[in-house]
């Protein structure tokens, strides 16, 4: 079985990371959407929430994709997964940068590890985590963006 670790904040999943997701089911036979923990020390419940956001943004893929979070070195979250591929989603060349060095300094903490860099679909080329909260504070529409029951989440957060 081909598993791939796909990382991320997803604060919250929006519908360029469900794109990268159903593109790398192309390649493997199950994606593990990992939340890391270590960036919000404080915040378990809201780590919690975007968990089951989702799992419920993602629930069409079934068995192949799961969610979990992750606590300490991404490495060693890959590892217990029993796989050495993680993914990564690509929009600009800021993106590839910063992915760049931490795919360098992943590989010189384990020189197994494999990256699965996948460039955005263009319709999402735009779209970030960080502008569709930014426009749900604002009490705009985001459910072009964003699963229905997410959208559904950051109105309701908004108010
Ligand atoms: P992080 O804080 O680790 O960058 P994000 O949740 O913002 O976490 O992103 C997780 C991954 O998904 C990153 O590789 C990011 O480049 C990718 N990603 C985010 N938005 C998009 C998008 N619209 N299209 C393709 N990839 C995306």
């Amino acid at each position: 079985m081909r598993i791939v670790v796909y990382p991320g904040s997803f604060n919250p999943i929006t519908l360029g990371h469900t794109n990268i997701v159903e593109r790398a089911l192309d390649l493997f036979d199950k994606v593990v959407v990992a939340i890391g923990k270590s960036a919000d020390k404080n915040s378990d419940s809201l780590v919690q929430k975007r968990i089951e956001l989702c799992r419920y943004a993602l629930a069409e893929f079934g068995e192949q994709v799961s969610v979990q979070s992750f606590d300490g070195l991404l490495v060693d979250f890959v590892k217990q997964q029993q796989t050495k591929f993680i993914l990564r989603g690509l929009r600009t060349l800021t993106d590839y940068d910063y992915e760049y060095q931490m795919l360098e300094m992943n590989r010189h903490i384990d020189s197994n590890i494999e990256y699965v860099l996948l460039p955005t679909a263009s319709r999402w080329s735009f779209l970030s985590s960080t502008r569709v909260r930014e426009i749900a504070a604002l009490g705009g529409d985001v459910s072009a963006f964003v699963h229905p029951v997410v959208a559904e989440y950051l109105q309701r957060a908004s108010k």
